[in-house]
């Protein structure tokens, strides 16, 4: 999820509240001051105004309809979708990634051999309905990752078309529609495909990624992982720790290094630009980077990559990296655990990169 549009849209309209309030209380002296006033009073208030913005943006009903306004802004600027994809298939188990909104990605999941399938966060039912339908396949499960709209949004609208469907997610996250609460490591099976719920707090305290197990059926496994990690990237630390987010990203980590990675967004180009600046040597980077390049001169999908090849380059999955604490100019404390100091340069990092967002 990103917050830009509408959270810098809301600050600018409390910052102008602030600045008429003051104005009106200084307005003898406000002249030569005002402007010095306003930058810090717009210092001050920046982390507690997104907070605001935030909470208004998952808890009430601003969300939602942000959201919808999104779904329709979407639909007309990319009636094709945002990029194209192809479905992956590996024995009968077909992968399809579903652009949605501007940048995110829905995935429908079939065994065609049973003609049964599984959605990961249905943003828009309307065309995961159609897809379905295209396939000839009986929506069996709705996996959430977390309760984002841009992610779970789709959830009721497509329950109201196959009631009997269950919703599954953590009951953590306040997901909507959500029928069948799950811990770490629970399964849900439909036909030939065993997914795995792997509890990965810190985006959100409930987020949760799916591991769909390839063994089953004799091909790589997948993973679905939301907003936690993305092509070179990972999310934002919404709702949890450092400590936290490391903790789920080593569990993405601890995977095997053929895993494909199935992200929620489209965010390769950008997120490898950002790589650049912090492993500018890192040859993997590059290539990757040249790869995406040309991918995205055609509107190409970017995934899926593999675990393995995260580890080259996702600066988020090597914190260990001593080239990364070098540029990052983090070192080690005294008496500091290795945790603690590998938790200390993803903090440092993401602040990197959520100023490298704003640029
Ligand atoms: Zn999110």
């Amino acid at each position: 999820m990103e917050l830009s549009e509408w959270t810098i849209a809301l600050a600018a309209a409390a910052s102008v509240c602030c600045c008429l309030c003051l104005w009106v209380r200084f307005r003898r002296s406000a002249r030569g001051f005002g402007r010095n006033l306003c930058a810090k009073i717009m210092a001050r208030t920046e982390k507690p105004l997104f907070r605001i913005a935030y909470t208004l943006y998952t808890q009430t009903r601003l969300g939602y309809m942000y959201y919808k306004r999104q779904m329709r802004k979407a639909r007309q600027n990319y009636p094709a979708g945002h990029s194209s994809t192809c479905p992956a298939e590996f024995n009968g188990i077909k992968i399809i990634p579903i652009p949605v909104l501007s940048d995110n990605y829905s995935y429908l999941i079939v065994d065609t051999t049973s003609s049964v399938a599984v959605v990961v966060d249905p943003a828009d039912p309307q065309l995961v309905q159609a897809i379905l339908e295209d396939q000839g396949a009986m929506l069996e499960a709705i996996l959430c990752t977390h309760k984002h709209w841009d992610h779970s949004g789709g959830n009721k609208g497509l329950r109201r078309l196959h009631s009997s469907c269950p919703v599954y997610g953590s009951a953590a996250d306040n997901i909507p529609g959500l029928t069948h609460p799950l811990s770490d490591k629970d399964s849900v099976k439909v036909g030939r495909m065993h997914f795995k719920a792997l509890f990965t707090p810190g985006h959100t305290v409930g987020h949760m990624i799916y591991l769909l197990d390839g063994a089953a059926v004799g091909a790589p496994s997948s993973l679905f992982s939301g907003d936690l990690v993305f092509l070179s990237g990972c999310g934002r630390m919404f709702e949890g720790s450092s400590t936290t987010m490391l903790s789920s990203l080593d569990t993405v980590a601890s995977l095997n290094d053929e895993t494909l990675l199935w992200p929620g967004h489209e965010y390769a180009e950008d997120n490898l630009l950002f790589a650049a600046e912090v492993e500018p040597r890192n040859s993997a980077r590059e290539n990757k980077y040249q790869w995406v390049l040309q991918r995205r001169s055609q509107k190409l999908c970017t995934c899926p990559s593999t675990i393995g090849e995260e580890k080259q380059y996702n600066p988020f999955l090597r914190s260990q990296s001593a080239e990364l604490h070098l540029a990052l100019g983090v070192q080690p404390l005294q008496d500091e655990d290795w945790t603690g100091f590998r938790a200390r340069v993803l903090e440092e990092l993401r602040k990197r990169k959520d100023l490298f967002n704003r640029r």
